[in-house]
């Protein structure tokens, strides 16, 4: 039913906006924040690496973080049927853009050409102090050889990867290239995402007040439910190659 629904406002689109979180790239095997099997969920320690302001004061944690960086899912995830399905939209010049809070680059290894990353991204580090930005490989091949918490090249700083912390702004430019694409969309496809982080989920909200539909895919409930068309439940590998075909 809300398929059908969902279906019907896709096709009579012509720009369509996708806002993306986590949820798509479970399937690829990263992990979520807040899902069932997410790293808060089931480790709620792992908060506190994503806080700057502890990730500033605590050497230890610092660690923790580089050993966690060493294994993320992100440098051997593959897209998945989903990041996919919006590649082809977008190929078929009906998808104007995706706004992601995702940091795994998997939009763009999917072939995406529009993204707009809203929370940065683990592929790079970035110097808490000078603000030098460099490959995550290089931190990484520190690490590796056993540098528990590499400092800056350039000025001896503390480098941490180039993705929004809680407690960090947003990247001014990017938020308003963002603000602008939502508010000029059709429909707002909003996926993967508990819809909390702000100013994220805000977008949300921009995007039906400036006029557009909005559907949410998602597998549990978000604050937005209530503000979309249209809810479609289920896993996004097979709802979004299934609605967008
Ligand atoms: P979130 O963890 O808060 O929410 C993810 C949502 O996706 C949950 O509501 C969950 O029910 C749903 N979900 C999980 N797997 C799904 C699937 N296969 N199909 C449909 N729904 C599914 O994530 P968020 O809203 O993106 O916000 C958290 C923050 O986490 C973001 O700032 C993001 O930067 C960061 N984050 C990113 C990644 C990544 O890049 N892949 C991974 C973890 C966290």
């Amino acid at each position: 039913m809300g398929t059908d629904r969902a279906r019907k406002l896709i096709a009579a689109a012509d720009r369509i906006v996708v806002l993306s979180g986590a949820g798509i790239s479970t399937d690829s095997g990263i992990p979520d924040f807040r899902g069932p099997d997410g790293l808060w969920t089931k480790n709620p320690d792992a908060q506190r690496m994503s806080n700057l302001r502890e990730y500033q004061r605590d050497p230890a944690l610092r660690a923790q973080t580089w050993q966690a960086r060493l294994v993320h899912p992100a440098w051997t995830a593959e897209p998945n049927a989903a990041h996919l399905a919006l590649t082809r939209l977008e190929h078929a010049g009906r998808l104007a853009a995706i706004v992601t809070q995702n940091i795994d680059r998997l939009h763009q290894r999917a072939g995406s050409r529009r993204v707009i990353e809203l929370h940065g991204t683990i592929f790079d580090t970035v110097c808490l102090s000078c603000a030098d930005v460099r490959p995550m490989r290089e931190a990484l091949d520190r690490v590796a050889a056993g540098d528990a918490d590499p400092p800056c090249p350039r000025c001896g700083g503390i480098l941490k990867s180039a993705t929004v912390s809680f407690g960090q702004a947003l990247d001014r430019a990017v938020l308003d290239e963002a603000r602008a694409v939502v508010e000029s969309a059709e429909l707002l496809m909003a996926v993967g995402s508990s819809l909390t982080v702000q100013p994220a989920a805000g977008l949300v909200g921009l995007a039906a007040q400036a006029g557009a539909a909005v559907v949410v895919c998602n597998a549990s409930a978000t604050p937005y439910d209530g503000v979309a068309e249209v809810v479609v439940r289920g896993p996004l590998s097979s709802v979004l190659p299934d609605l967008l075909g």
